[in-house]
C-alpha cells in the first residue's frame, strides 16, 4: 500500500527550536512520497512560558507566513502546499492568541491541548508528572480541555487528539464514555480531527486517536484530517499506510483539506 494522494497537513519547521530540516527538504520527502498535498503546521508562539526549545517567538511569525509563501511559489504545479498553525489551548491565553490570529493570513489553525493545568505532559522532560496521579482523572481533564478548546471556535482542527496516551499511562477499564462525552461536543462545534501518525514514534506505539476514538468520530460524522507531525524531513508521510488503512477500517472516505480557513474534502485512496 502507498502514500499516493493522501495529505500530511502537520509538518514543523526549525523555527519551533525541536525540529530539523528546511523547507524545501520537507517539501522533497512529499514529492518523493507522491502526496497531494502538504500543510507546514508549526508551533505558534507559547505566550504563558518563555522556551526557545517549545516553539517560535512572536518576530518568527511573520518570517514563518513569508517563508512558506516563497515555498509554495518555488513548487506550484508540484505539489499543493498549505500554511497552518500548530496552537496549544490555554484556558487563560486563548483571547490574546485569538487576537494575534486574526491578523494572519492562515489555511488552517490547528488546536493542540500539551498543557493540563500549567503542566507540560506530553514534555519527556516532566514525565515524572505522571506518577502517583489519578490517570483517569488526568484524562477525564484533558478531554475535557479538548472538548472547552474546540467550542471556543477558534481552530479548525482538533490536533492528536489523544495526546494524553503518549506515554502509555492509561485508565483501567473502559474509556468510551469519556470519548463519548468529549466527541458529543467536539461534532456539536463543528471541528475537524486530526488523525495523527506521531504516536507510533512514541512509548505508546499508536497512532492518535485509537481506533475506537475514531469509530466514534465517523458516528458523529466528525471529518478528519491526516498528519505526520514531522520534525524532521524524513518523517514526512511516515507510517500513512498504517494510518489510511485505519480510516479505511473504520469506514473513512475523504479527508478534509483547507484553504484560506475554508473546508473541502478530497477521496481518501483505494
Ligand atoms: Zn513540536
Ligand atoms: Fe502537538
Ligand atoms: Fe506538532
Ligand atoms: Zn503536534
Amino acid at each position: 500500500m502507498d502514500t499516493r494522494g493522501l495529505v500530511d497537513y502537520h509538518l514543523h519547521t526549525e523555527l519551533c527550536g525541536h525540529a530539523r530540516g528546511g523547507l524545501e527538504d520537507y517539501v522533497g520527502r512529499a514529492l518523493e512520497l507522491g502526496l497531494a498535498e502538504v500543510g507546514f503546521c508549526d508551533h505558534f508562539p507559547l505566550l504563558h512560558l518563555k522556551d526557545p526549545t517549545l516553539s517560535m517567538t512572536v518576530e518568527d511569525l511573520p518570517r514563518y507566513l513569508r517563508e512558506v509563501e516563497e515555498l509554495r511559489g518555488r513548487f506550484s504545479g508540484m505539489l499543493e502546499i498549505r500554511v497552518g498553525i500548530e496552537v496549544d489551548y490555554l484556558p487563560e491565553t486563548l483571547q490574546q492568541v485569538s487576537e494575534m490570529l486574526e491578523g494572519l493570513t492562515l489555511d488552517y489553525v490547528m488546536g493542540s491541548v500539551h498543557f493540563l493545568d500549567g503542566w507540560g505532559f506530553d514534555d519527556p522532560r516532566y514525565v515524572d508528572g505522571y506518577r502517583g496521579r489519578d490517570i483517569r482523572a488526568l484524562w477525564e481533564r484533558y478531554f475535557q480541555l479538548l472538548g472547552d478548546a474546540a467550542e471556543s471556535g477558534k481552530f479548525d482542527v482538533m490536533a492528536h487528539p489523544d495526546l494524553i496516551k503518549k506515554f502509555g499511562y492509561r485508565p483501567s477499564g473502559e474509556v468510551s464514555d469519556i470519548y463519548r462525552r468529549c466527541l458529543d461536543r467536539l461534532a456539536e462545534a463543528g471541528v475537524v480531527v486530526e488523525v495523527n501518525t506521531a504516536g507510533l514514534r512514541k512509548p505508546v506505539g499508536e497512532i492518535y486517536p485509537a481506533e475506537e476514538f475514531l469509530r466514534m468520530c465517523l458516528e458523529r460524522e466528525i471529518p478528519v484530517t491526516l498528519g505526520s507531525d514531522a520534525h524532521a524531513p524524513g518523517e514526512v508521510g511516515a507510517d500513512f499506510a498504517a494510518a489510511a488503512a485505519m480510516l479505511r477500517r473504520v469506514g473513512y472516505r475523504e479527508l478534509t483539506v483547507f484553504r484560506r480557513r475554508a473546508r473541502s474534502s478530497i477521496p481518501l485512496p483505494s
